[in-house]
């Protein structure tokens, strides 16, 4: 499923935008035919945190489309002018109630016409106590024996949980 936002109208003088190369390697921009404002479509970050209590890994169970019910790391977007890491822990904090701080940063991953990139980190958990959000079915903690690879939600998920195995044993 691709579902990407079509833009028609300047969001500044309300123009109808037209699709123009400007740079002969860049993509094409959305030009406003009335202004010449330029919108660039930029990409999207999403920070995401590997963590571990006494039990295990913290996995949040998605209760939304797309791959409801599947397994994902608790994370979300960044805010404009929010660092990544401070974005990481507020994520964390919301999806799971358990407050972070960060280690490392594990890894970063982007796709080929896709406008999100995840950044993931691993952290420490120094607080709080286990509480879903509303986008989440539930919150679980996974030995890393009992991951359940087959009922992770994105390639993500697995890539980033594969790389924390290799880093931590
Ligand atoms: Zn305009």
């Amino acid at each position: 499923m691709n579902k990407k936002a079509i833009y028609k109208f300047c969001p500044l003088c309300g123009g109808a935008f037209v699709k123009k190369r400007l740079v002969s390697n860049e993509p094409e921009r959305l030009v406003c035919s009335a202004c010449e404002f330029i919108f660039y479509l930029d990409p999207k970050l999403v920070a995401c945190t590997i963590a571990e209590t006494g039990k295990g890994i913290v996995l949040q169970r998605r209760n939304k489309e797309p791959k409801k019910g599947q397994w994902v790391l608790p994370g979300g977007f960044v805010d404009r002018g929010e660092t990544l890491e401070e974005a990481a822990i507020r994520e964390f904090y919301e999806e799971t109630g358990l407050h972070s701080r960060i280690k490392c940063l594990l890894g970063n991953y982007s796709y080929p016409g896709e406008a999100n990139i995840i950044i993931v980190y691993q952290s420490r958990i120094t607080g709080g106590t286990i509480r879903p959000c509303h986008e989440s079915m539930s919150i679980d903690e996974f030995k890393k024996e009992d991951i359940p690879w087959d009922r992770l939600a994105f390639d993500t998920t697995r890539k980033a949980l594969k790389k924390y195995m290799e880093v931590n044993g």
